[in-house]
């Protein structure tokens, strides 16, 4: 399959005395969210969906709430293994698109510093990022904050180019196959690869 789509969903009550953090990014307000972790409402939609994009289950599975090791968390540390997991499927993110609702604060103003935020988290361009906000009218929800989110996932094709650039480094280079392959695999995501140091300086023993 070339595309997969994924869908999340998460809600956090507000309380005081607790900084307010949404989609990473640290936000002046009254309030913030009561959570285990950090109450990262938007990422952790935005986790649940790219876990199940690729049907790896959910944040529950990997990080469960009673666990200590999570209390009080940086929620970036869920998205980063949620981006692992569908890059070890072979997928990528295409786009994400996530509606807040909740009363306050206003999330027009800031939009755009979250967007940015989020987009350096999942390592895509803000443009594939959308961040859209409403407010619970009608529902009596004025003390929780909810976050939709869904991803879309394309297939990382490992084109001509990197077969024939494979080829190459396997004949000059005397790595593992699997660290040519890893190599590749950070190449086709647009970063530089994570070439490996050895573990003392040669030189050092002159
Ligand atoms: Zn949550």
């Amino acid at each position: 399959m070339k595309i997969r789509i994924g869908y999340g969903w998460d809600s956090h009550a507000f309380q005081s005395g607790v900084p307010l953090v949404i989609g990473g990014l640290a936000i002046e307000h009254p309030e913030g969210l009561a959570g285990h972790s950090d109450g990262d409402v938007l990422l952790h939609a935005i986790t649940d969906a790219l876990l199940g994009a690729v049907s790896a289950g959910d944040i529950g599975s990997f990080f469960p709430p009673g666990d200590p090791r999570w209390k009080g968390a940086d929620s970036a540390i869920f998205l980063k293994l949620a981006l692992d997991e569908i890059h070890t499927a072979g997928y990528k993110i295409a786009n994400v698109d996530t509606t807040l609702v909740l009363a306050a604060p206003k999330i027009s103003p800031i939009a755009g510093e979250i967007r940015e935020r989020v987009a350096s988290l999942l390592d895509i361009p803000a443009g594939d990022v959308s961040i859209k906000a409403k407010t619970p009218e009608g529902m009596g929800m004025d003390h929780v904050a909810q976050a939709h989110a869904v991803v879309l996932l394309e297939r990382i094709e490992e084109d001509s180019s990197l077969r024939v650039m494979h080829a190459e480094i396997e004949e000059t280079v005397t790595v593992g196959t699997d660290e040519i392959d890893e190599m590749l695999k950070e190449m086709s995501r647009g970063r530089k690869p994570a070439v490996k140091k050895p573990a003392f300086d040669t030189e050092d023993f002159t």
